[in-house]
């Protein structure tokens, strides 16, 4: 068997022109723009990097975006008040925080302070919280975009094993629960797992979020299996990788992802989604207010 790969650069293609056409109709029933606040601290030159993706993605479906660069030694304070500042500000819908912040900042109190329904990354504990429970308001862009894939794919996941390696707070645990929500059957590895084969060779559906090139090989998948890389790793020769054996996974597998190529481009297409999806929460409660004052 060999894989059908996956193509995330295609079906975030076909989600953003969705994205275009909502935000034109948002222009044309309320008169408004999707805007989204992106707040970057220090010189980190991958940040660097994911911002510029994330200005000229939305551009392109119609978010007006705005940077806030910070230098590297800035207090908490004041990216705390400017959070508070773009909480309160009506043409501001989506506000991001770029990870990693320098270390006298600690994360979960800057997160903390943006509000829930502007937290487009899914990152606030009430975000979190609404995950576990199966009712988030902004679903975590990356596990986002693997279901949304999935879906793409018409892969089914009821009833499936699933098995997420990586249980960080932005891509394994998010993931873990989402497809949870679709009733898979879940299991979670992690760094020490004992014997990760055991685990990874029972998945229909495997997701690889470690950050470990090659940690997945062949012999560790099923014939048939659903492979899905979310990392991405700079090799010393400049090739960038994921945690999958790519070329030998997919003589096994019956999709796989590349990378780059599958999931990334999906990240930055969900945060356009869950921007556009935040507009048009608060267009619909503004008329609704408007038609509830106006018939007084
Ligand atoms: P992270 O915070 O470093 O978490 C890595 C997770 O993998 C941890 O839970 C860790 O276990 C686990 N792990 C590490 N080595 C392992 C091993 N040998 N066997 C099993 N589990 C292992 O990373 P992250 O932010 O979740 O990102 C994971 C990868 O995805 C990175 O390569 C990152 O660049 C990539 N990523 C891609 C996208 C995208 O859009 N494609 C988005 C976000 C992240 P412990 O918990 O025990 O330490």
């Amino acid at each position: 068997m060999t894989a059908k790969i996956i193509d995330g650069v295609a079906v975030g293609r076909k989600i953003r022109a969705e994205c275009r056409e909502r935000t034109t109709a948002l222009q044309k029933s309320y008169g408004m723009t999707p805007g989204l606040a992106v707040i970057i601290v220090g010189e980190n030159p991958a940040s660097r990097i994911y911002v510029r993706n994330k200005v000229r993605a939305s551009a392109e479906v119609g978010i007006r975006s705005t940077v806030f660069a910070f230098p590297v030694g800035v207090e908490p304070a004041t990216i705390i008040a400017k959070i508070g500042e773009l909480n309160a500000d009506p043409q501001t819908h989506g506000i991001l925080v770029q990870l990693p912040l320098p270390p006298q900042i600690r994360i979960d109190e800057v997160l903390g302070t943006i509000s829930a329904e502007k937290d487009v990354d899914g990152f606030h504990l009430y975000n979190v919280g609404g995950l576990v429970i199966g009712n988030t308001v902004f679903p975590p862009c990356t596990p986002y975009g693997v279901v949304r894939l999935l879906e793409h794919e018409n892969i089914p996941i009821e009833g499936q094993n699933v098995v997420v390696v990586g249980a960080s707070n932005i891509v394994g645990k998010p993931m873990a629960l989402m497809l949870m929500q679709r009733d898979a059957t879940v299991c979670i590895c992690h760094a020490k797992t004992r014997d990760l084969a055991q685990f990874t060779s029972l998945a229909d559906i495997l997701v690889v979020a470690a950050g470990r090139p090659n940690l997945i090989g062949p012999e560790m998948i099923r014939d048939g299996a659903v492979v899905i890389d979310v990392g991405i790793n700079r090799l010393a020769d400049g090739r960038l990788v994921g945690d999958v054996d790519f070329e030998g996974v997919r003589q096994k597998a019956s999709y796989i992802t590349p990378v780059p190529g599958g999931v990334g481009p999906m990240t930055v297409t969900m945060l356009l989604v869950n921007t556009i999806a935040s507009a048009e929460r608060i267009a619909r409660r503004e008329r609704k207010f408007d038609r509830a004052v106006g018939g007084l």
